[in-house]
């Protein structure tokens, strides 16, 4: 299969795709998406198939209005319209009972639906010019996601039928996913919008477990996305706890040619080894933006070895967090013994 490079003036030309049961990477303001007509099961089937991705990971259905959630979910309850609100069009997914109309293969047999409504222009052109879109990210299933056109050809070019190129994605992390089919309603994904936003906008929220930790054995995940290794660059990523001090010491230890370090812009002139910045410490916004496609400069360098900052998990900072720590496995050393 030919993969199309679309340009942002030939979205009709990708509507069409669309409506003929075709797969379309779109820009959207998180990352970019791979999106199959919501309604037809087989496209969307076609989509976990170009992933790769385990058919029990459900989807994220965006659409262009409001309106067209009616279609979508059973039920739209008072909390999820003042999210709607407030929140719409932006980087929120909610979580909602499904209506019959959505196949199986949209919520992997789950009896709830996630639903997005994208502020990006060109994203929701498509969505208007031919259904609500079935997307997940862009990439191949476990990789980072992809924040560009380019990153989207480098791993899905003969797999799909076209990708529009709209440039570089605003916010660079998937968006928040938050339940409201439970009570009270869950943050299964922190993403733009934050726990202190909805919390603000809706009173409590419980934060996940596994937003934090990795899921024990046996647990069943509540986001079935949260249960597979994420996010990860070929080379093996380290998150290394401690202070400004202790980072700069352990890395500058560390130069063999083969290892590289995501820092912040502070750290730039005492590091003795490559780099990558994520900005400056206390900007998560920034650092959300850079970090999948850090992730993948350091994969294109041959880089074997990544070390990082763990992230603060304040605002933004709890979905740079969330990312870094699952394309890391997990794996954080503690540069201050506390003990000592
Ligand atoms: P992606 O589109 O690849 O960024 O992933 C979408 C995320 O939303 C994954 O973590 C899914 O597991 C999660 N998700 C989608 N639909 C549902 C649902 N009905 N219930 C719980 N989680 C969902
Ligand atoms: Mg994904």
């Amino acid at each position: 299969m030919q993969t199309l490079m679309l340009s942002t003036e030939e979205i009709d030309k990708a509507a069409q795709i669309i409506r003929e049961g075709g797969l379309v990477a779109m820009p959207t303001e998180t990352v970019y998406g791979l999106a199959a007509d919501a309604y037809n099961g087989k496209a969307v089937a076609n989509i976990f198939r170009a992933k790769g991705r385990p058919m029990d990971n459900p989807l994220i259905v965006h659409i262009a209005d409001i309106s067209q959630i009616y279609g979508l979910v059973r039920e739209f309850p008072e909390k999820a319209r003042i999210l709607a609100d407030k929140f719409w069009p932006g980087p929120l997914t909610m979580i909602l009972p499904k209506s019959e109309r959505i196949p199986d293969e949209v919520s992997a047999g789950l009896d709830t639906v996630a639903v997005r409504c994208p502020s990006d222009p060109y994203a929701r052109k498509l969505i208007s010019l031919s259904s609500p879109l079935a997307a997940p990210s862009a990439n191949l299933s476990g990789s980072p996601s992809p924040t560009t056109a380019h990153h989207v050809f480098s791993d899905m070019n003969g797999r799909i039928d076209a990708i529009i190129d709209g440039g570089e994605c605003d916010v660079g992390v998937e968006s928040t996913v938050i339940t409201l089919a439970v009570q009270p309603p869950r943050l299964l994904r922190p993403g733009g919008i934050t726990l202190e936003q909805l919390r603000g906008a809706i009173g409590e929220v419980v934060l996940d477990d596994a937003v934090l930790n990795p899921l024990k054995s046996g647990e069943r995940a509540a986001s079935p996305g949260m249960k597979y290794k994420h996010y990860a660059p070929q080379a093996e990523l380290t998150l290394l706890k401690g202070s400004e001090e202790s980072f700069l010491k352990f890395v500058n230890g560390m130069k063999d040619g083969k290892t590289a370090v995501l820092c912040y812009d502070e750290d730039i002139p005492r590091l003795e080894l490559p780099f990558i910045p994520l900005g400056r410490a206390m900007d998560h916004d920034v650092q959300a933006s850079r970090l999948f496609s850090a992730l993948r400069e350091a994969d294109d360098k041959g880089f074997k070895r990544v070390y990082a900052h763990c992230p603060h998990t304040d605002g933004v900072g709890l979905a740079v967090y969330n990312r870094m720590i699952r394309a890391a496995g997990f794996k954080v050393i503690e540069l201050d013994d506390k003990t000592s």
